[in-house]
């Protein structure tokens, strides 16, 4: 009913030559893919165009942004519209990533006005949310995530909302080595589920596709993956090593 998926997410990492050596090792590595499984390789900007070629024949195989601008287009120097996304096929993008609402302080109101853009021009977005480690242990993650998702998703239509996927990305487990447990994985993806269902019914909750992030790696993805709500994950540093993330997605 909903999509699975794995998406890379190779942040600020490798040259051109060793990006287009990961994916076609990637897909020597023999994946196979089931009805409804995805994989989503996001790439630094310069390389989208590359990936999308490489990745054309492959079903099931897609290519991310990892961000794009909140304005359509205009004297904005140095960014990257939705439109062009879609303009070199671009299929998902990335929005709302913790590094970026750290270092270039996207705020939710900004991530509402990218997500507007993504759908505008087709893309898919990955709408990222997760807690602080000091809202983890005053144990208000709930409330936390939950903020996040009403100011930048709840005024889209449910036709909208369809075409965004949520990845839940504790901050403190985001490159540390310290990944959620499966059972606090399984407890904030049900209950990201049950907001989504409270105002949007419980059809578009069942099919919106929830990924975690977060230290996730060939050893951990299977349990993690095996948690009811945990429809894939959203994978950093493992993705940048072949063989890790094709194990990774075989474990979808
Ligand atoms: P790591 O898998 O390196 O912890 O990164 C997770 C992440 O931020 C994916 O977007």
């Amino acid at each position: 009913m909903r999509k699975k998926i794995v998406a890379a997410n190779w942040k600020m990492n490798l040259t051109l030559a060793q990006g287009e050596q990961l994916i076609n090792d990637i897909l020597a590595a023999g994946i196979r893919l089931a009805e409804g499984q995805e994989v989503v390789i996001s790439t630094p900007f310069p390389y989208l165009v590359k990936a999308k070629s490489l990745l054309k024949n492959y079903p099931g195989f897609y290519v991310g942004a990892q961000n794009c601008y909140s304005e359509k287009s205009g004297a904005y120097t140095g960014e990257v519209s939705a439109e062009m996304l879609q303009s070199i096929g671009v299929d998902y993008v990335i929005l709302g990533h913790s590094e970026r609402r750290e270092y270039f302080q996207e705020s939710n109101e900004m991530l509402a006005k990218k997500v507007d853009q993504a759908l505008a021009f087709g893309l898919k977005p990955i709408f990222c949310c997760g807690e602080p480690l000091a809202i983890r242990q005053a144990e208000t993650q709930n409330a936390y995530v939950a903020k996040q998702l009403e100011e930048s998703l709840y005024y889209l239509t449910e036709e909208q909302l369809k075409q965004v996927v949520i990845a839940y990305e504790p901050i403190w487990a985001i490159g540390t080595g310290l990944t959620a447990s499966a059972a606090q994985a399984q407890d904030m993806h049900a209950f990201i589920r049950s907001q989504i269902a409270a105002k949007y019914g419980r059809e578009a909750a069942l099919c919106m596709s929830i990924l975690y992030g977060g230290s996730a790696k060939p050893g951990n993805a299977e349990e993690l993956f095996a948690c009811p709500d945990v429809d894939g994950g959203l994978i950093g540093g493992a993705s940048l090593v072949a063989t890790d993330f094709a194990a990774i997605v075989s474990k979808l």
